[in-house]
């Protein structure tokens, strides 16, 4: 990718997103799921990445479909010209019905009473609805209960209404992350009871699926028609090594530049609380981007960042707007000079999945947490 240097966003704070990393792994996690088709999952602004340029990316790479979590990111994404099926996953209240039917989004539904209702406002309208059943086979989320005794039969009465057409069924797994874990299993197994029994009542073609991007690299028989991977495409972990494994590569760098750097004696506090103070002269570099553009607070006294291709300690608390790190060891460092929170720099490299450790969290809230103040470059 180009340097910044050349594309000069307004800010000094910035996240590039590579697109032909994205394409890459949409095109491994394809090869790998075939024959099922690939729904890309670019909810949450496509995991903080940019929802519309990773959808035409997926799209031209493979991806048949795009699930998002709120109607909204699906209007987001057909206002873009984007003409593909797109799932909602998440609950769709039903104030926001009309405006589903209207950009033509294929929603989730968790109860029979959900459906009919659904399906009268699709009447209503004129419309026909596509809806998409779930069953909660152990999250313990949204859907129908597994052991619902009459699920084939309110699934049967759901496919039957007038104004709606049930075109899949799907679950999601708690567990598909840990090899260990026998709750996998077992939700596997009571949804394979399902949609067999789906099929005896002749409910097909439904599209049937259940893999998240753990369970897609993991499972083979969680494939099913469809995988939903969402962190896989974005190039961070489903589970430690999945990366490596399967040669994905991630596409989120977040850069800023130095803003100021000082020389200070030893016995200095720094920043709020004064929770550092310096033991030695220092110098100590200041950095335009703070906890209000998701460069967490927990991050203070503890992470790190990229400066002069060497790691550098974030010093003192992370401010809003800005943070300190102190530079003593890291040579000579200039104004101007780039600074990286995560990504590449000469040899060293930080991953979203790093930072996630230093907080006690995972990639997923540290990509989605990134500020829609911070623009993106692709
Ligand atoms: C977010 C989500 C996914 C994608 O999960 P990843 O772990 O990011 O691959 C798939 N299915 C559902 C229902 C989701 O909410």
């Amino acid at each position: 990718m180009e340097g910044p240097g050349r594309v000069r966003p307004m800010r000094p704070t910035w996240v590039e997103v590579d697109l032909d990393a994205i394409a890459h792994n949409v095109e491994t996690l394809q090869r790998l799921a075939a024959p099922a088709q690939l729904m890309a999952v670019v909810k949450a602004d496509g995991y903080g990445h940019g929802a519309v340029m990773v959808a035409r990316t997926a799209l031209a790479h493979g991806a048949r479909r795009l699930a998002v979590a709120v109607v909204e990111e699906g209007v987001h994404l057909r206002q873009s010209a984007i003409a593909c099926p797109i799932l909602v996953m998440g609950w769709t209240p039903p104030w926001q019905y009309g405006l589903a039917l209207r950009y033509d989004l294929e929603l989730t539904v968790s109860s029979e009473e959900e459906a009919r209702a659904l399906a009268e406002a699709a009447r209503r309208e004129g419309r026909r609805v596509r809806v998409h059943l779930k069953v909660d086979t152990g999250m313990g989320r949204l859907g129908l209960r597994w052991d619902h005794p009459r699920l084939a039969e309110v699934a049967a009465r759901i496919a039957g209404l007038g104004g709606l057409e049930l075109v899949g069924v799907f679950t999601h797994l708690a567990t598909a992350d840990d090899p260990d874990a026998p709750l996998t299993e077992e939700q596997l197994a009571r949804f394979g009871r399902i949609v067999a029994t789906l099929d005896e009542r002749g409910l097909r073609p439904l599209l049937r699926h259940a893999a998240n991007s753990a369970a897609l690299l993991r499972l083979p028989g969680a494939r099913y028609d469809l995988v939903r991977p969402g962190i896989a495409l974005y190039g961070l972990e489903p589970f430690r090594g999945a990366v490596a494994a399967f040669d994905l590569r991630p596409a989120l760098a977040w850069k800023t530049r130095v803003a100021l750097v000082k020389e200070v004696p030893a016995g200095t506090p720094i920043s709020y609380g004064a929770t550092f103070v310096t033991r030695r002269p220092s110098r100590i570099a200041v950095l335009p981007v703070g906890y209000a553009d998701g460069l967490r607070r927990a991050l203070s006294n503890r992470g790190q960042v990229l400066v002069g291709g060497r790691r550098v300690p974030i010093v003192g608390r992370v401010c809003m707007d800005q943070v300190m790190v102190d530079v003593t060891d890291a040579g000579p460092v200039a104004v101007g000079d780039e600074a990286v929170l995560i990504g590449r720099q000469g040899d060293e490299a930080i991953t979203a999945d790093e930072m996630a450790g230093w907080m006690d969290t995972i990639g997923y809230e540290v990509v989605t947490g990134i500020g829609r103040r911070v623009p993106r470059i692709y």
